[in-house]
Protein backbone atom coordinates (compact mmCIF):
# COMPACT_ATOMS: atom_id res chain seq x y z
CA UNK A 1 0.00 0.00 0.00
CA UNK A 2 2.55 2.30 -1.24
CA UNK A 3 0.31 4.90 -2.40
CA UNK A 4 -3.03 5.23 -1.79
CA UNK A 5 -5.55 8.54 -2.82
CA UNK A 6 -8.05 9.50 -0.77
CA UNK A 7 -11.92 9.23 -2.17
CA UNK A 8 -12.92 12.20 -4.13
CA UNK A 9 -16.08 12.36 -1.43
CA UNK A 10 -13.42 12.73 1.32
CA UNK A 11 -10.96 15.64 -0.76
CA UNK A 12 -14.25 18.05 -0.89
CA UNK A 13 -14.80 17.49 2.42
CA UNK A 14 -10.70 18.16 3.22
CA UNK A 15 -11.10 20.90 0.73
CA UNK A 16 -14.16 22.74 2.64
CA UNK A 17 -12.83 22.16 5.81
CA UNK A 18 -9.53 24.05 4.86
CA UNK A 19 -11.17 26.81 3.73
CA UNK A 20 -13.40 26.92 7.04
CA UNK A 21 -9.96 26.89 8.81
CA UNK A 22 -8.89 29.72 6.95
CA UNK A 23 -12.30 32.05 7.80
CA UNK A 24 -11.93 31.18 11.33
CA UNK A 25 -8.18 31.95 11.95
CA UNK A 26 -8.88 35.13 9.99
CA UNK A 27 -11.23 35.89 12.25
CA UNK A 28 -9.10 35.02 15.70
CA UNK A 29 -6.18 36.85 14.24
CA UNK A 30 -8.22 39.82 13.72
CA UNK A 31 -9.59 39.52 17.63
CA UNK A 32 -6.14 38.90 18.29
CA UNK A 33 -5.58 35.65 19.03
CA UNK A 34 -2.84 34.81 16.70
CA UNK A 35 -1.90 31.39 18.34
CA UNK A 36 -5.27 30.64 17.38
CA UNK A 37 -4.96 31.46 13.92
CA UNK A 38 -1.18 29.47 13.76
CA UNK A 39 -3.39 26.45 15.29
CA UNK A 40 -5.93 26.59 12.56
CA UNK A 41 -2.90 26.56 9.67
CA UNK A 42 -1.52 23.90 10.59
CA UNK A 43 -4.43 22.02 11.44
CA UNK A 44 -5.61 23.33 7.59
CA UNK A 45 -1.97 21.78 6.39
CA UNK A 46 -2.57 18.65 8.35
CA UNK A 47 -5.90 17.82 6.77
CA UNK A 48 -3.95 19.04 2.99
CA UNK A 49 -1.51 16.61 3.74
CA UNK A 50 -3.48 13.68 4.63
CA UNK A 51 -5.61 13.77 2.15
CA UNK A 52 -4.04 15.00 -0.42
CA UNK A 53 -5.73 17.81 -1.55
CA UNK A 54 -3.66 21.57 -2.14
CA UNK A 55 -4.40 24.30 -0.20
CA UNK A 56 -6.44 26.77 -2.87
CA UNK A 57 -3.91 29.19 -4.23
CA UNK A 58 -5.80 32.19 -2.45
CA UNK A 59 -5.28 30.77 0.84
CA UNK A 60 -1.78 29.91 0.78
CA UNK A 61 -1.01 33.22 0.60
CA UNK A 62 -2.67 33.39 4.24
CA UNK A 63 0.33 31.95 5.81
CA UNK A 64 3.73 32.14 5.67
CA UNK A 65 5.67 29.13 4.45
CA UNK A 66 8.74 28.99 6.58
CA UNK A 67 7.02 29.57 9.97
CA UNK A 68 3.91 28.56 9.15
CA UNK A 69 1.79 31.71 10.45
CA UNK A 70 -0.79 33.12 9.88
CA UNK A 71 -0.24 36.31 7.91
CA UNK A 72 -2.75 39.21 8.66
CA UNK A 73 -1.96 42.40 7.06
CA UNK A 74 -0.87 45.26 8.99
CA UNK A 75 -0.55 42.90 11.81
CA UNK A 76 1.58 39.60 11.32
CA UNK A 77 3.05 40.66 7.40
CA UNK A 78 4.51 43.68 5.64
CA UNK A 79 2.75 43.65 2.50
CA UNK A 80 4.68 45.85 -0.77
CA UNK A 81 4.93 45.02 -4.05
CA UNK A 82 7.97 44.86 -6.42
CA UNK A 83 8.18 46.51 -9.68
CA UNK A 84 11.56 45.23 -10.16
CA UNK A 85 10.71 41.47 -9.45
CA UNK A 86 6.64 42.16 -10.66
CA UNK A 87 5.87 40.34 -7.21
CA UNK A 88 4.45 41.14 -4.16
CA UNK A 89 6.47 40.66 -1.37
CA UNK A 90 4.87 39.38 2.15
CA UNK A 91 7.16 39.46 4.96
CA UNK A 92 6.31 37.47 7.58
CA UNK A 93 7.04 39.85 10.73
CA UNK A 94 8.18 36.92 12.96
CA UNK A 95 10.49 34.82 11.09
CA UNK A 96 11.53 37.80 8.32
CA UNK A 97 11.02 35.09 5.77
CA UNK A 98 9.98 37.24 2.69
CA UNK A 99 7.22 35.05 0.61
CA UNK A 100 7.18 36.06 -2.46
CA UNK A 101 3.91 36.05 -5.38
CA UNK A 102 4.78 36.85 -9.02
CA UNK A 103 2.08 39.07 -10.17
CA UNK A 104 0.84 39.07 -14.53
CA UNK A 105 -0.55 41.70 -16.06
CA UNK A 106 -1.96 44.08 -13.54
CA UNK A 107 -3.10 47.18 -14.52
CA UNK A 108 -0.54 49.85 -13.80
CA UNK A 109 -1.06 53.50 -13.40
CA UNK A 110 1.77 56.27 -12.88
ZN1 LIG B 1 7.32 33.26 9.08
Amino acid sequence: MARRTKPDWQQEIAKERISILFKEALKQAKAGNLDRANRYVFLARKLSMKYQVQIPKALRRKFCHKCYHYLLPGKTVKVRTNPKTRAVEMQCLDCKHINRYPYSKTKRSK
